[in-house]
């Protein structure tokens, strides 16, 4: 599978120029999908760098749909091992450490996606979905969840008692990165659920963050 890398340097240029603000504009909805620029590309690996300490990469949604493997969400931020890199002639496999976003998000995703207490259409406009996704991913990332997460895949947190426990910190993990994310971009509005339903679902998960935040702190994770 081949990824595509726009932009990978060690020092990048704020994104300040009337040329990005005009491509970010122009070209970031067309028919059915969103799409990532290379100006607005150059904008979030900053956040990426400055907050989670690493940088962000780029994988083409079609090509990774196409492959065997189960279709992957729109962005992750799970180290992978990678065997891209080559001595001589030999593959050497290395673990990445990136946050990693699709090239562009079907419109009809966004519309149909569910959250705990978003409403990805009515709340995230839409020319700020990518920043709010990256924010999401690096709330994850610097909270190690995708570590706390394989440890619930391989029973390693004694605090986890069952199936339905391990399901709802995992809702935790989903809820806080959302909130996360929601305040960086609208620092002065509160998230809560649209239905009565949701905020008796939301309430349900709540108590989890303790539980959650329990397991961060064993493992060293400072909460930010
Ligand atoms: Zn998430």
């Amino acid at each position: 599978m081949i990824r595509q890398v726009l932009v990978r340097t060690g020092k990048v240029l704020p994104d300040k120029s009337e040329a990005n603000k005009q491509e970010a504009r122009e070209h970031l909805v067309s028919g059915n999908c969103l799409y990532l620029t290379p100006g607005l590309y150059v904008r979030l690996d900053n956040l990426v760098r400055e907050h989670a300490g690493m940088f962000l990469e780029v994988f083409d949604l079609d090509e990774r749909r196409s492959g065997v493997l189960e279709p992957m969400d729109w962005a992750n931020c799970s180290p992978a091992g990678s065997d891209r890199y080559r001595r001589s002639s030999e593959k050497v496999s290395a673990e990445i450490t990136a946050i990693e976003i699709a090239n562009k998000i079907p419109l009809d995703e966004i519309r149909s996606a569910r959250r705990l207490e978003l409403d990805l259409v009515r709340d995230i406009p839409l020319e700020l979905f990518y920043e709010w996704l990256v924010w999401h991913e690096i709330h994850h990332s610097v909270h190690d969840d995708p570590v706390v997460a394989a440890g619930l895949d391989n029973c390693v947190h004694p605090e986890i008692k069952s199936a339905g426990d391990r399901i709802k910190i995992m809702q935790a993990m989903e809820l806080e990165a959302d909130r996360a994310s929601f305040n960086r971009l609208f620092p002065e509005r509160t998230l809560k659920a649209a239905t009565p339903a949701g905020i008796k679902k939301v309430r349900s998960i709540e108590p989890y963050l303790v539980l959650l935040h329990e397991i961060r702190a064993k493992r060293g994770i400072k909460r930010k």
